[in-house]
């Protein structure tokens, strides 16, 4: 199965985009996504030293009303979760590829049978913990 944008959110501001929305998103490799609307805005930051003064003296949450966190927190656990279907799609890509269970353990520092107990079941590959 291929690994798509469908259906992802932006990872900073929590916006569906992607195919079929009219946000494109831009993804790294440790499962973050990014609309192009936070890449303008962090640009503009980027390249300005009197807000970049700014963002490097604070943190946003510092001066976030409780109402403000409040409404952070779905964001943060919808990046999670999505950020944990990306790491069962990457098991899936390596499966796909034929690496070993005991390799995906070994990268991640746990035993082959605890790699294939956190994703197999998920993935359907459900052969042995070879
Ligand atoms: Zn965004």
């Amino acid at each position: 199965m291929a690994i798509t944008r469908a259906g992802k959110i932006c990872s900073f501001c929590g916006t569906p985009g992607g195919p079929g929305t009219d946000l494109p998103l831009i993804g790294g490799l440790g499962g973050g996504q990014v609309c192009v609307n936070c890449v303008d805005e962090f640009h503009a930051v980027a390249h300005d030293e009197e807000q970049m003064a700014v963002a490097r003296r604070a943190v946003p949450w510092e001066t976030m009303s409780d109402e403000e966190a409040l409404a952070t927190l779905p964001v943060i656990l919808a990046v999670a979760e999505q950020n944990m279907v990306f790491a069962q799609e990457w098991v899936d890509l390596l499966r796909e590829r034929r690496v070993s269970w005991a390799e995906i353990g070994r990268t991640l520092g746990v035993s082959r049978q605890a790699a294939w107990e956190r994703f197999a079941r998920k993935s359907g590959d459900a052969g042995s913990a070879v």
